[in-house]
């Protein structure tokens, strides 16, 4: 069943060919001296088999972030790519790895470290869907699954391992990963990767690998004080980054709807359940423990629901995103291990409502958060609960990237 609807199943590629609208291209990025916008992926140089893999995938031409930031990758330079959400990174991560790694060479070349188990998962995906025609060898090495198979699959020998931070430092400790072929070093979500609660794990990890390593760093956000720290593991690095300004995208339209009191969410959430299941819409609490109290609550009032945490046994986590994925479950209430990076588009379903039933705790996570509508191109919105004592923070979200966030229209449904 979850193979039936992942990423690289005929139907999935199908549905991938039919949505392809097309991202952004007018986007005022901020470049390094000589980075060029490369038009096709021909010009790029990219192997034959490999390019037959993209067009096969759907993927025609390359994206904004793409058009500038492949190159430099494949080239082997260190590179820090930025984009909003949806236009494309973790796919250009996919196919430079398998652009650059040695198919012949049965070792590790490209590790990709990611902040949630479902990226990590979802990305080795493409890459074994766009890499089919030169029979790349990649695996998903996350907690949650079984050690044992991870060591199976890595002395069998892969190109690539795609992982969260955690087990990719154990299975290289028990020398289960062998790193001395490891030529690339890709953090996706970097920002998240890099700050507190990632950063030991990654240094870890770091510290074993070769000397002459290549590093790329992606994330649609990338603070100051993350740039700033760059400097430690990175030679000389091609920048790419977009101007605050423009990292919310003019397809997600913002909303809020002022609530006053904590209490009076939920009622506006049932008013809204109609216009939540026209398409798939992911609810944003901050915690754990509330998303289970909103899950019991609205299940109780007799709404259909699901729901998602990191507490949750990884087991049931799969199951509940392939349910999501293939369109089952409608309403998926979740924290923020779903803001960064998930990717749920399918050929009649995709999420384009996302609500912050709480206000997002920084920045970052509120371009992460309404990034999960609107993809590619593809038009979302994004409504904010604000009680009395929030409006401040939403009016600092919408100073900090020049963006507009209405009142929430009573026609709202019609705008998904
Ligand atoms: P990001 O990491 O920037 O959020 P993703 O790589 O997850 O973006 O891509 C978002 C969606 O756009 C995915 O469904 C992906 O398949 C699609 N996509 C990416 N690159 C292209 C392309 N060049 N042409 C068409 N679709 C693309
Ligand atoms: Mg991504």
């Amino acid at each position: 069943m979850a193979e039936a609807v992942g990423p690289s199943s005929p139907a999935a590629i199908a549905a991938n060919r039919r949505r392809v609208t097309s991202a952004p291209e007018n986007i005022d990025f901020e470049t390094t001296e000589g980075v060029k916008a490369i038009a096709s992926f021909e010009e790029m140089g990219i192997k034959e088999e490999l390019l037959r893999g993209i067009y096969q995938y759907g993927f025609e031409k390359p994206s904004a972030i793409q058009q500038r930031a492949v190159m430099p990758i494949i080239q082997g330079r260190d590179v820090i790519a930025q984009a909003q959400s949806g236009t494309g990174k973790t796919s250009m991560i996919a196919l430079t790895v398998c652009q650059r790694v040695e198919t012949s060479i049965r070792e590790v070349q490209a590790l990709i470290l990611s902040p949630t188990r479902e990226l990590a998962a979802q990305t080795e995906k493409v890459i074994l869907a766009i890499g089919d025609f030169i029979n790349i060898q990649a695996h998903s090495c996350i907690g949650g699954k079984s050690v044992g198979e991870d060591i199976r699959k890595l002395e069998h020998g892969v190109h690539v391992v795609s992982g969260t931070p955690g087990r990719v430092c154990d299975m290289i400790k028990r020398r289960t990963l062998r790193t001395r072929d490891i030529k690339m070093l890709v953090l996706d979500e970097s920002d998240e990767m890099l700050s507190r609660g990632f950063k030991d794990q990654i240094y870890d990890v770091y510290r074993y690998l070769p000397p002459e390593l290549q590093v790329v760093l992606i994330s649609a956000t990338l603070p100051h004080e993350i740039l700033e720290m760059t400097s430690k593991f990175m030679t000389d690095p091609v920048r790419i980054l977009v101007k605050r300004d423009e990292l919310t995208l003019e397809g997600i339209k913002q909303f809020f709807v002022a609530v006053e009191r904590e209490e009076w969410k939920f009622d506006t959430l049932c008013d809204l359940y109609d216009t939540l299941t026209i398409t798939q819409a992911v609810i944003f609490c901050n915690t754990k423990r509330k998303v289970d109290w909103l899950t019991e609550k609205m299940r109780n009032n007799n709404f259909t629901v699901s729901a998602m945490h990191g507490d949750m046994p990884q087991k049931e986590r799969d199951a509940i995103m392939a349910e999501f994925r293939a369109g089952t479950t409608r309403v998926l209430i979740t924290t923020d291990v779903w803001a960064r990076g998930l990717d749920v588009q399918q050929a009649s379903f995709y999420v384009s409502l996302v609500i912050n039933y709480d206000l997002p705790n920084n920045r970052e996570l509120y371009i992460h958060r309404i990034g999960r509508s609107g993809r590619f191109g593809r038009k979302g919105v994004a409504i904010n609960f604000v009680k009395s004592d929030d409006i401040k923070i939403l009016r600092d979200i919408e100073q900090y990237y020049s963006t507009q966030i209405d009142e929430m229209p009573m026609n709202v449904a019609d705008l998904i």
